[in-house]
């Protein structure tokens, strides 16, 4: 499987990978995971990619695409991989074309998870995630078993300062103007399948399988 999963900020995307993941091996390759490392660990990638993070804006495509050039040849991406966050401007999905042409290789599927600005932003601004392990909680219906604690691995659980309101409302607007677009892009190729990701935290898993059961 070659599947790119699409979708606003906050429609699910991670919670979506895991779940594939869970019961396929597949490289989960997360953009926004991986700039967060990069800012964690303090490379100077991360030192760039830091102020438009923060402010809700996109990473400039050239070094995003430097990023993901080397992530697609490593060996694990070999059998299959799911992208979440990754294109997000027609010039980066343009830039996946030429990386997988060069690696000999070529999508399966894009799935856009649909899901509107309102429940986005409820359930973005309620979202915590573990400063250390990553694992997603929701304070409405996912709490962690001990306020502030992370149930895997008791480290501190915390709110990601791009999950606050301001920013929610800005990476919404940037959504729309810059990853849209993607949807007619990959529609015209007859690779893009929209699924609803209003509830189910595994409805694309489900989709998936019955993609795969039809043959
Ligand atoms: P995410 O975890 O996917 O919501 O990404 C968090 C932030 O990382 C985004 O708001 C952007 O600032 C940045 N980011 C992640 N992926 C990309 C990408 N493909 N292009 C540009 N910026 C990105």
């Amino acid at each position: 499987m070659r599947i790119i999963l699409i979708g606003p900020p906050g429609a699910g995307k991670g919670t979506q990978a895991e779940s594939i993941k869970a019961k396929h091996p597949i490289a989960h390759i997360s953009t926004g995971d991986m700039l967060r490392e990069n800012v964690r660990s303090g490379t100077e990638l991360g030192r760039k990619a830091r102020v438009f993070m923060d402010a809700g804006q996109l990473v400039p495509d050239d070094l995003i695409i430097d990023m993901m050039r080397s992530r697609l040849r490593a060996d694990d991406a070999r059998s299959g991989f799911l992208l979440d966050g990754f294109p997000r401007t027609t010039s980066q999905a343009e830039a996946l074309d030429r990386l997988l042409g060069e690696i000999g290789t070529d999508l399966d599927a894009v799935i856009l998870l649909e899901v509107s600005d309102d429940t986005v932003v409820k359930r973005l601004t309620s979202r915590r995630v573990c400063s250390s392990c990553g694992a997603i909680y929701n304070l409405t219906v996912r709490p962690p078993k001990i306020d502030g604690v992370c149930d895997f691995c008791s480290s501190k659980v915390i709110q990601r300062d791009d999950d606050k309101e301001s920013v929610i409302r800005n990476r919404l607007a940037v959504y729309h103007e810059r990853t849209a677009p993607l949807v007619a892009y990959y529609e015209a190729r007859g690779l893009l399948h929209r699924v609803d990701a209003t509830s189910a935290k595994d409805s694309v898993l489900t989709y998936l399988e019955t993609l795969r059961a039809k043959g």
